[in-house]
This record gives structure tokens, sequence and C-alpha cells, in this order.
């Protein structure tokens, strides 16, 4: 049985931020283990 690209990602685990403990979507792009929130305030 075929797991659609869909299915597979939603299966991986949810990312937690580890500065504030937030669940973060997964993105194929980011290499960051904060969430957005604490890398915009790490940013400034
Ligand atoms: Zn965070």
């Amino acid at each position: 049985m075929l797991i659609s690209p869909v299915e597979f990602f939603r299966t991986l685990p949810k990312k937690e931020c580890p500065e504030c403990g937030q669940h973060m979507e997964e993105q194929a792009e980011s290499y960051l283990m904060e969430c957005d929130r604490c890398l915009a305030s790490k940013d400034e």
C-alpha cells in the first residue's frame, strides 16, 4: 500500500521548539530548531 506524500508528512513527529515548547509545523527548507516566534525575537 502506497502512502501519499501528504500522508507521509502527516505521520512525521511534530517538532517542538526547545525555547518555548511550542509545536511547530515541519518545514522542509527550515534547518532551524526554534519556532517562528523565538526566531523573530532572536533576530533583533
Ligand atoms: Zn519557540
